[in-house]
């Protein structure tokens, strides 16, 4: 209670109520005002291209969102590189709007090189994360549209065997960013067997590497039944799914959303066939607003943090403050400075340096030319020597031996 009187809040006291009031209809009115207002909910669908993604898309929501793909021929120009594209759509049920955006990434996973195809995808993520900040910062901000990806469906090719490094880096890469739903694709052509060790296996490689993908939450003051209900959704990740938005008449006469085989019809909304309910309960039915809720409160939280950290805004205590600009730009100026003081010393460091080389060179040829100074000297004073010797024989009248006069004159020619 003092701390509240120091914060400068009342302090709070529990009273009984005399009579009605009215503030139980609270609830009422929050329902009223968001049916009025709509929801809006973005999904984004990852995958391998055929894995069954715009059929899964079509099958959660009953509608035909995406329209049947008609496939490439051989030699159509196929693109290099993972496009990001969205589709939106009003749906209604109930009286309520939802305002249901997909967002689809053809070429995932589809080139010979898919080193970095998590990239463009993570850039679609944070671009969205980036506008919303943007009309956040308005001065006007009434009429926020809010583009951020709430949940991001994971197809899972169904090998049986384990996750391939595309899976385990696009989840690494992604689950600090968005809420992940992983999905086994076209869980029809595995065994009861297969899907639940290769379920195992997906993980046990998740736990591996550290990577969170979206838990259906258990509050403590939540009821039992809703506790039941997120413990089973939570037996069921990764979902097996099926997809289908075709009609088809089962054995016993029914007509049922499913996939026809000569053995049988295998049931979408069937919970003994797949877990299509499970993931339909997940990402709709129960938790689309824990997912809004996660992608705002926390995955974008931690992203507008790290955002304005870089930016070089500072948290105190209490509040976000902007740095003083004048104190800002001191700072750049000193380090401007700094940074031209380095780039002197180091001009004036090569100077010294070359300035060194030089008179190293210069020396050395100054030697050398002192080298061939005095072996020209020697040379001509042996000449001189020669001479005089010659001179002395030729007035005694002694003859000069043959070799003598040759090397002398040889001598006096390359000298004179
Ligand atoms: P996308 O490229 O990932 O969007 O895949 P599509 O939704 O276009 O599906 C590719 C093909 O797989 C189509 O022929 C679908 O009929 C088929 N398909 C879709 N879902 C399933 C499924 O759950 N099981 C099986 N066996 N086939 C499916």
């Amino acid at each position: 209670q003092q701390s509240a009187l120091d914060a400068g809040l009342s302090p709070i006291i529990r009273k009984k109520l005399m009579g009605f009031v009215g503030f139980a209809n609270l609830p009422n009115q929050v329902h009223r005002k968001s049916v009025r207002k709509g929801f809006q909910f973005t999904a984004m669908v990852v995958g391998e291209s055929g894995l069954g993604k715009s059929t899964l898309i079509n099958t959660l929501f009953n509608t035909t969102l995406y329209p049947p793909k008609v496939p490439l021929p051989p030699s159509a120009e196929r693109p290099s590189t993972v496009a990001i594209e969205s589709i939106s759509a009003d749906i209604e049920e109930n009286g309520v709007r939802l305002r249901l955006t997909v967002v689809d990434t053809p070429g995932f996973g589809d080139f010979v090189n898919n080193d970095e195809c998590w990239k463009p995808i993570v850039e679609n993520i944070e671009a969205r994360f980036d506008s919303y900040l943007e009309q956040e910062n308005r001065v006007n901000r009434q009429k926020i549209v809010d583009n951020r990806v709430h949940a991001c469906l994971y197809f899972i090719q169904p090998t049986g065997h384990s996750l391939k490094p595309i899976d385990i880096e696009f989840m690494r890469q992604l689950h600090t960013r968005v809420n992940l739903i992983p999905i086994i694709a076209k869980a029809d052509t595995l065994t009861d067997e297969e899907v639940a060790e290769f379920k195992a296996r997906i993980l046990a490689d998740i736990q591996y590497h550290n990577i969170h993908i979206f838990e259906a939450p258990t509050y403590e003051n939540e009821d039992e039944e809703a506790l039941a209900e997120a413990k089973e959704i939570m037996t069921k990740i990764p979902f097996a799914v099926v997809g289908s938005d075709k009609l088809v008449k089962t054995p016993d006469g029914r007509e049922v959303r499913g996939r026809a085989y000569p053995w049988g019809v295998v049931e979408v909304d069937n919970e003994d066939h797949c877990d299509f309910v499970k993931l339909r309960q997940m990402l709709v039915r129960t938790y689309m607003e824990e997912l809004r809720e996660y992608t705002n409160d926390v995955l974008y939280e931690n992203w507008r943090t790290e955002k304005l950290l870089s930016m070089g805004v500072v948290q105190d205590s209490t509040v976000f403050k902007e740095v003083n600009p004048a104190i800002r730009i001191q700072e750049e100026r000193i380090m401007h400075e700094a940074k031209l003081a380095k780039m002197e010393a180091e001009m004036k460091m090569v100077f010294q340096q070359k300035v060194q080389e030089k008179e190293a060179k210069l020396k050395q040829s100054e030697e050398e030319l002192y080298a061939r100074h005095r072996e020209m000297k020697e040379a001509l004073e042996k000449q001189r020597l020669d001479l005089e010797d010659k001179k002395r024989r030729i007035e005694s009248g002694r003859p000069l031996t043959p070799e003598k006069a040759s090397t002398g004159r040889k001598k006096f020619l390359r000298g004179g």
